[in-house]
């Protein structure tokens, strides 16, 4: 191939990263074309030529304008040209409008002619990131209804409970267990069983609006709602719409000794958390109002507050 700068100029233009070189000074003296046409689709202050724009002084711009890229670049930037650092890297989000978009930005030394610049390359990395977060969400989320799991649900409590603990107020935690499940998987088998999780899990998902709140698969056949800041009356009457849109499902549980349709028992519990306690004690208190719950007819709701209250 042609050893000219014409050559070498035509392959960094090929390239997708986006390249600045910069001097000790921060000044501009090369960019490459993807640099500059990102530039131009982002509605940048500066279109075409960048040469000679001061770049660590753009970074300084961006930080007053609240961007938190700004900041880390420069510090990243001027760690290298002092010579603390051999490379600096980190990921960024930019999103525009319309799209999630995340890139890298990789600095390193580069001496030319006795002369210290420095090669600065922007890279999008937005796959591998939506990939990322997607395997997030997955681990995340159970498997059969598509609603949080007991991971996520455990810490969800944690957080609400010092949440609530820091603004005083109440916490309700709802524990679902559906009735005589397993005579339903007996009778039409485990893959309608399956259907049925799936479909209550759906349901689950209606009565949880807020940020304070969730629904999950505690396990097996067995939900957890939380409702934070909300006062028992509330929930128990949420409850009690949930536990009527079951039966208004209509799925069938003909073995079953509580009615010919599949129901469900729900133990409720509130508590306003205090210093010393733990969230342990509300799933505890609501388990104990779920056996009650069975031990009493089942499709019922059994609740209390706790001691303190
Ligand atoms: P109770 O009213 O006392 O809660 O009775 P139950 O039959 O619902 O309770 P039990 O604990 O005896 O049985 C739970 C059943 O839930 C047994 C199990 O096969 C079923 N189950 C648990 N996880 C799944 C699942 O992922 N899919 C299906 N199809 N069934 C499940
Ligand atoms: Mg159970
Ligand atoms: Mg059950």
């Amino acid at each position: 191939m042609e050893n000219s700068y014409e050559a070498l100029s035509l392959i960094l233009d090929s390239i997708t990263e986006h390249l600045v070189v910069i001097d000790d000074n921060g000044i501009i003296q090369y960019t490459n074309k993807s640099w500059s046409e990102f530039g131009n689709s982002n509605a940048c202050a500066i279109s075409g030529d960048w040469r000679g724009v001061n770049y660590i002084e753009e970074c300084d711009k961006a930080s007053v304008m609240g961007d938190d890229f700004g900041t880390k670049a420069k510090k990243g930037i001027l760690s290298v040209i002092k010579n603390k650092v051999p490379f600096f890297y980190f990921e960024y989000p930019c999103h525009s409008l319309d799209q999630k978009r995340w890139f890298t930005m990789r600095v390193t030394a580069l001496k030319m002619a006795e002369r210290d610049y420095f090669v600065i390359s922007h890279q999008n990395i937005t796959e591998r990131k939506l990939a990322e977060e997607e395997v997030r969400n997955l681990a995340r989320l159970d498997g059969l209804t598509d609603i949080p799991n007991r991971r996520t649900f455990d810490e969800f409590l944690h957080n609400e409970w010092r949440r609530c603990l820091r603004l005083n107020k109440p916490i309700c935690l709802a524990i679902l267990d559906l009735d005589h499940f397993k005579l339903l998987n007996d009778l039409y088998g485990h893959q309608i069983g399956d259907e049925c999780l799936m479909q209550i899990g759906q349901l689950l998902k209606e009565f949880v609006s807020r940020p304070g709140d969730i629904c999950a698969r505690y396990g097996g056949e067995e939900f957890a709602l939380i409702w934070s800041d909300t006062p028992l009356e509330q929930a128990e009457r949420l409850s009690n719409e949930l536990l009527s849109n079951i039966i208004a499902l209509g799925i069938p549980n003909e073995g079953s000794p509580t009615e010919n349709y599949l129901t469900a028992s729900i133990g409720l519990a509130m508590s306003v958390p205090t210093e010393g306690s733990n969230e342990r004690e509300l799933i505890g208190l609501a388990d104990s109002m779920l056996y009650r719950a069975k031990k009493s007819g089942r499709n019922k709701i059994e609740r209390c507050r706790d001691r303190a209250q």
